[in-house]
């Protein structure tokens, strides 16, 4: 029964608020470093408890003990009762013991990115024996893992969040004995002989045998003025589950139209007073689900808003006001707005790679079949057979999930990229 009983608390662990958190993060509702520190420690699972200057009758105390000033905003206050000053979440990482340095300084195999794609190559990597790292440069569990409910995946037919996805997957990987290492950015890979070599953001280079590229996608951002200066202070890109607490009683808008936009109107419409969906198709049966179309149809507090655009933000310090368009009528309005969530679009995280692989004209990574034309393999491919299917135009790097050209953006599709690649590093090493 150990093994069941195990699951069961590490499931009730996840969801379990202590009255007093051990961690505490002393800041202002809208400053951006806040809503980064509190990112991290959310989507890395760390519990912690958010004193809010404004309204935490505790701050001036707890400040005053530290000796500092509301100017050395924000503190993070560790459970030993050090502290930390302003720090970048490497610094918070080091402090509660994540690993955020590789043991050794060489691999078989590396993933980069631990989303779906990563973590399923980790589990088989490293369960069918190679010595198996992966990086990753902010929380295991990737676009995934800021999802409030995944609904369609195999075996979990009333769902689950993406944190617990990503919890269950990261203890499945770990116990085959893949290491993960986090918050780290991989920056720049070298080919050297038969060796990959990848450089991290800490200027650390480790050396491989295989190389997997499972960086993902990320939101595209809204070009529209005002925004750069209130991105976390009311402006956030994709559903940051820890902001939600903090939309309480208040209107949320929510911008886009696809499943991800779906699912967060849906997450936020339980704490929110209204949630507004702004939409610039004409419908949302277009790019959604239908379970989740008619889950928000069945939503007193969500309204959508079709045919309409953002196109300016205003704020001093936070968001105060949205103005939107219709396309149809025209008509444009300016709305008070404190919290704004956008899910447009994805560009592939492949800027870092440029050069080394080939990509198609919008960045996303071409594979197997995709790199022979004519029949052909690309010019700088050094082999007598052609690249396997998931290789990329560089034998020995591979490439899966949403980076991957012509992938299907799901979490099922990337774990059984994930899992694929594994078999094709198999037939390169052999
Ligand atoms: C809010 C939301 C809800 C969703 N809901 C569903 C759903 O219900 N059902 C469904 O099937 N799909 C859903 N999706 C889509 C699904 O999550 C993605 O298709 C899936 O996560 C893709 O997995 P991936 O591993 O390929 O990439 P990602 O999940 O994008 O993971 C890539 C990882 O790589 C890391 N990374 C990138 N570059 C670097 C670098 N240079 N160094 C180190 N790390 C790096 C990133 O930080 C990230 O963690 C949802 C997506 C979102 C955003």
């Amino acid at each position: 029964m150990y093994p069941a009983l195990d699951d069961l608390l590490a499931d009730w662990l996840v969801s379990y608020h202590p009255p007093v958190a051990e961690l505490r993060v002393i800041d202002h509702r809208w400053s951006p470093r806040r809503h980064e520190i509190g990112d991290f420690l959310a989507r890395n699972q760390v519990p912690y408890q958010w004193l809010d200057v404004e309204k935490s009758k505790e701050v001036n105390h707890l400040l005053e003990q530290l000796n500092l000033s509301h100017e050395k905003l924000p503190v993070v206050i560790f459970p030993d009762g050090s502290y930390l000053v302003n720090p970048t979440v490497l610094q918070i990482a080091e402090k509660i013991h994540l690993k955020t340095h590789a043991d050794k300084p060489f691999y078989d195999l590396i993933i980069i990115g631990s989303g779906p794609a990563g973590l399923a190559a980790g589990v088989y990597g490293a369960s069918e024996g190679l010595c198996t790292l992966l990086v990753e440069q902010e929380a295991p569990g990737g676009q995934a893992g800021t999802s409030s409910r995944i609904e369609n995946y195999l075996g979990f037919p009333t769902g689950l969040s993406g944190g617990e996805l990503a919890r269950r997957a990261v203890t499945q990987a770990e116990r085959f004995g893949a290491e993960i290492v986090t918050p780290q950015k991989a920056v720049r890979v070298k080919v050297e002989d038969q060796y990959r070599c990848v450089e991290l953001s800490d200027g650390s280079e480790l050396y491989c045998h295989v190389l997997l590229l499972a960086c993902g996608v990320s939101y595209h951002r809204l070009e529209v003025p005002g925004i750069d200066a209130l991105t976390g202070a009311g402006v956030y890109y994709g559903s940051s589950i820890a902001e939600a607490m903090s939309c309480s009683n208040e209107d949320v808008y929510v911008v886009g139209g696809g499943n991800s936009a779906g699912q967060a109107a849906i997450y936020f419409a339980k704490y929110a007073l209204h949630v507004t969906m702004v939409v610039r198709d004409d419908s949302l049966a277009k790019d959604m689900s239908k379970y989740l179309v008619d889950r928000i149809e069945h939503t007193d507090n969500i309204e959508v808003k079709t045919c309409t655009r953002v196109v300016a933000v205003q704020g001093k310090h936070h968001l105060e006001s949205i103005t939107i368009v219709n396309d149809k009528t025209h008509e444009e309005k300016t709305l008070p707005a404190t919290s704004l969530f956008i899910f447009i679009g994805t560009e592939p995280h492949t800027s870092w790679l440029k050069g080394v692989v080939e990509g198609d004209e919008k960045g996303f990574i071409l594979t197997g079949p995709d790199l022979i034309h004519e029949g052909q393999p690309p010019k700088r491919w050094p082999l007598d057979r052609e690249p396997f299917f998931l290789e990329t135009s560089v034998p020995g790097i591979f490439a899966a999930g949403d980076v991957r050209h012509g992938s299907i953006k799901r979490v099922a599709s990337s774990v059984g990229e994930g899992a694929m690649a594994v078999q094709f590093i198999h037939r390169y090493l052999g």
